[in-house]
């Protein structure tokens, strides 16, 4: 039987979080990403009536996976600005790799890097402000890189 490496439990940063269980090497793929692939309006209305977590990955499409719906313990993650976790995105589907080694019982983080369409008024900038306390923190959990419809 394989060992579970990861689990969902609280997180000092926020809410729950997503933590090593077992020595983790870098590179490791640890768990995919999963939940309906939608719009990022759709999900952002969605995230209103659930306020404390943000359960949706931003892809490179502009879409998003809402992990509020079909997903599983990978929308537990929380965002880093210096992550010791990348999503790496195959076709539609996203997984969850290792960036550095990581020790049991180290919190596991990924930057959103959410892009927002339109304008990013301060009633989102608020509902996706990052605290992860970070030197490099930007202070948001919003790429910064956001496109127009
Ligand atoms: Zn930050």
């Amino acid at each position: 039987m394989r060992l579970r490496r990861i689990t969902a439990r609280r997180s000092s940063v926020h809410g729950k979080g997503l933590f090593a269980l077992l020595p983790i090497g870098a590179g490791e793929r640890l768990i995919e990403y999963k939940g309906e692939v939608t719009s990022w309006r759709r999900a952002a209305a969605r995230q209103r009536s659930e306020v404390g977590h943000t359960f949706v990955f931003g892809l490179s499409s502009g879409r998003v996976i809402d992990g509020s719906r079909g997903g599983n313990s990978a929308r537990f993650m929380n965002h880093a600005c210096t992550p010791n976790c990348e999503a790496i995105e195959t076709g539609d589907r996203v997984f969850i790799h290792a960036i550095t080694a990581i020790q049991p019982g180290e919190e596991l983080f990924i930057d959103y890097g959410l892009t927002v369409a339109g304008e990013i008024t301060d009633d989102i900038r608020e509902q996706y402000a990052c605290h992860c306390g970070a030197p490099a923190c930007r202070r948001s959990m919003l790429g910064g890189r956001a496109t127009s419809l």
